[in-house]
């Protein structure tokens, strides 16, 4: 019998590559679990685009909430994490907020493993992922697997089937300091 396998996702486009690879060797559930995402409206655009690929795939997907609040409240307990760039410690945070709440659900419908598709995106650091993901595993009894999708050109390879299946891409990495960066960069573009 296949080993129950919980995927944290973080949105569709990710998502369709790393499934591909591990539904063969796993059973596996999807775990839509970002509080990270500013505003609303986009949290609720990128599980839209998750339920139609689920829905057409056939995919096993658990949608836990947004609980965008609680994320806050976590982040400004550090000071000056608001001011952090990306890739730096809020984003460590930020992933072991999002896969601790992955084990949680693990350990509660007696998963064997835990993965997450964020090591895909080359604007993330695979090792600042895969420590709070090692670190939650020992906590949990758990085991997780400590990849490193980037290397395998999954984010390419992830793009060009997200886009052959008409999936929607976002263009900020989720919280609220990310989509200010985005703006900023985009600003400066247009005045130069
Ligand atoms: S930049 Fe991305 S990973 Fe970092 S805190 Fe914001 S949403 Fe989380």
């Amino acid at each position: 019998m296949k080993k129950k396998l919980l995927l944290h996702v973080c949105c569709a486009p990710c998502a369709v590559y790393v499934i591909e690879k591990w539904r063969e060797t796993y059973d596996v559930t999807l775990f839509f679990y970002n509080p990270n995402i500013h505003p609303e409206p986009e949290y609720l655009f990128r599980k839209k685009e998750l339920e139609k690929i689920s829905l057409k795939k056939g995919w096993q997907t658990v949608y836990p909430g947004h609980e965008m609040e609680e994320w806050f409240n976590r982040v400004k307990k550090h000071k000056g994490y608001e001011k952090e760039p990306e890739r730096g410690k809020r984003c460590s945070l930020c992933f072991n907020i999002r896969l601790r709440k992955t084990f949680v659900y693990a350990r509660d419908q007696g998963c064997e493993v835990v993965a997450s598709t964020l090591s895909i995106s080359p604007y993330k650091v695979t090792r600042q992922i895969n420590e709070e993901g090692v670190e939650l595993a020992e906590e949990f009894d758990i085991e997780f697997l400590a990849e490193n999708f980037k290397k395998q050109d999954g984010y390419n390879i992830g793009r060009k089937m997200a886009l052959s299946l008409g999936i929607k891409h976002q263009d900020y990495c989720g919280c609220v300091y990310s989509r200010e960066e985005r703006n900023k960069k985009t600003r400066l573009k247009e005045k130069f």
